[in-house]
């Protein structure tokens, strides 16, 4: 099993990589940056997406691990003092693989060209200075006339992340949906949304078309991507997904609650 290392740069998580590696080392797990079966991250949840990007051509492959070295995140299930037990047990191949949805983003350009993106927590489309006018289809069918900031397409995944700041649902990332949240719509006789959060089944397309503007801002995972040209975007959950070694002790519910409401944990 060969395996890569992703980080940021912080003095305690330099600590915690110089260890892994030994550790590696140690338990004969060959370290490959470019083509490995596991891929290792040490950081925060940015460092965890940053690391996801650079390997997205071998998703369907590769597995990921997240080990933080500061609050606990939504991505990294070891803390740093784990890691000698979490080697041990990715040596002996012992580790349970979940695998969760993705977005699939296509961005078409007024001359006809379309690039297609993956999103592990969403997808943003917003205008700096004025309101954004866009139409939004769901299919083929017009939804709804959209005037405001802008909009979020988020995974489940996503779902704690940008999209629960503008009031989504937190949904347990198993399930393929994908969420769409308003930023700061305006509501009148000319412009009506719905002007509520919606959750919509995997093979159904949301498509928002609008004028190209110079002012567009587009953003993949919190990421800024070329707008120039763009006049219509389409989401929807792709056929390709994210996997994760999990270890067994991973439960989402219990990651909410301590991330979000912090209250002593009580079984019934
Ligand atoms: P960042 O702006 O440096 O940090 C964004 C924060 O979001 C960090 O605290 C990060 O955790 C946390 N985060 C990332 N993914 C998360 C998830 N799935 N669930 C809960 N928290 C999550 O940017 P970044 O670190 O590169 O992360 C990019 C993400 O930032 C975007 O995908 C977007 O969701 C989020 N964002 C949120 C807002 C907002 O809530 N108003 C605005 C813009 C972007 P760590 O500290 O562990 O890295």
């Amino acid at each position: 099993m060969k395996v890569a290392i992703a980080h940021n740069n912080l003095p305690k998580t330099l600590t915690v990589v110089s260890r892994l590696r030994k550790l590696l080392h140690q338990y004969r797990l060959p370290i490959d940056q470019k083509y490995p079966d596991v891929v290792i991250t040490v950081g925060g949840d940015g460092t965890f997406i940053s690391a996801v990007h650079r390997y997205l051509d071998q998703i369907d492959s590769v597995r990921f691990i997240g080990v933080h070295t500061g609050h606990l995140g939504f991505y990294t299930d070891w803390r740093n003092f784990d890691i000698d037990k979490m080697v041990q047990v990715l040596a002996r191949e012992q580790a349970e693989t979940v695998d969760y949805p993705l977005l699939e983003v296509k961005f078409y350009q007024a001359d006809g060209s379309i690039e297609t993106r993956l999103a592990v927590n969403e997808s943003t489309v917003k205008r700096m200075s004025q309101t954004l006018e866009a139409d939004v289809f769901i299919e083929r069918t017009l939804f709804e006339n959209f005037r405001g900031d802008g909009l979020c397409i988020a995974t489940p995944l996503g779902s704690t992340a940008y999209s629960k700041s503008l009031g989504g649902a937190v949904i347990q990332p198993d399930l393929r949906v994908l969420q769409m949240t308003e930023i700061a719509s305006i509501n009148n006789q000319v412009f009506r949304t719905l002007a509520a959060p919606m959750v919509i089944a995997p093979e159904e397309w949301i498509t928002v078309k609008f004028k190209p503007a110079q002012d567009l801002v587009l953003t993949i995972d919190g990421k800024l991507v070329p707008a120039a040209g763009v006049n219509q975007i389409s989401y929807r959950i792709s056929t390709h997904r994210i996997q994760f070694d999990r270890f067994g002790h991973h439960h989402f519910w219990t990651r909410v609650q301590d991330s979000f409401i912090g209250m002593p944990h009580a079984s019934i």
